[in-house]
């Protein structure tokens, strides 16, 4: 068997790291990388080589930022007194699509998984209610996927949040049942974001 040059052979291996990617697939894209142009080869190396040292995942709310300060956390132009919880630091850019939301987000560290022995100690819960208190957060809106490990943690998080006296409430009907919120499309997280309702 012929094996790919090796430069190629490990283009490969890296582009199969990605969700969604086979080795097919991963043969197919590294061929295409081969015919384009050098200027965005260089660009695309140096961008990879970057990424680490130009983004911020924010301490305070799991965002991923650029520069000095979190966008999502700035408070002055910001609703401080709504607080979104989501999945992954990539649904918060979702929401804002749908430009219905414009205040705080919070990041999971994880959703709760007793196969992968995620518990509820794992979500950092801790940080959560004292961000909560110290906003005096009005809403909490759970926007986690709609998934077992998403209801789960819904559930959780709610009982947990109520506690403190804050109303939560979570993405409305429309929301495909077992999806991630990464695959839902905007029209129908707009939907789901303006029926929101009581959990
Ligand atoms: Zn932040």
């Amino acid at each position: 068997m012929t094996r790919y040059p090796e430069s190629l052979q490990k283009i490969i291996l890296l582009l199969r790291k990605l969700p969604g990617v086979g080795k097919k697939t991963a043969e197919r894209y590294a061929f295409q990388m081969i015919s384009w142009k050098k200027e965005d080869q260089e660009l695309f190396a140096s961008l990879v080589a970057g990424l680490k040292k130009n983004l911020t995942i924010c301490s305070e709310c799991g965002a991923i930022y650029e520069g000095n300060h979190c966008f999502f956390c700035n408070t002055t132009h910001r609703d401080p007194l709504l607080l979104c919880i989501v999945s992954s630091p990539k649904d918060i850019f979702s929401l804002e699509n749908t430009r219905l939301y414009n205040g705080l987000y919070h990041v999971m560290p994880g959703l709760i998984s007793p196969i992968d022995g995620i518990g509820p100690e794992e979500l950092h819960l801790e940080h959560l209610k004292n961000r909560i208190q110290k906003h005096a957060i009005r809403e909490v809106i759970l926007a986690l996927d709609s998934t077992i490990e998403g209801d789960a943690t819904s559930l959780y998080l709610k009982k947990e949040i109520e506690s403190l006296g804050v109303f939560v409430s979570r993405l409305g009907l429309g929301m495909p049942m077992g999806s991630s919120l990464e695959y839902v499309d905007e029209g129908t997280l707009s939907r789901a974001f303006s029926s929101r309702s009581p959990l």
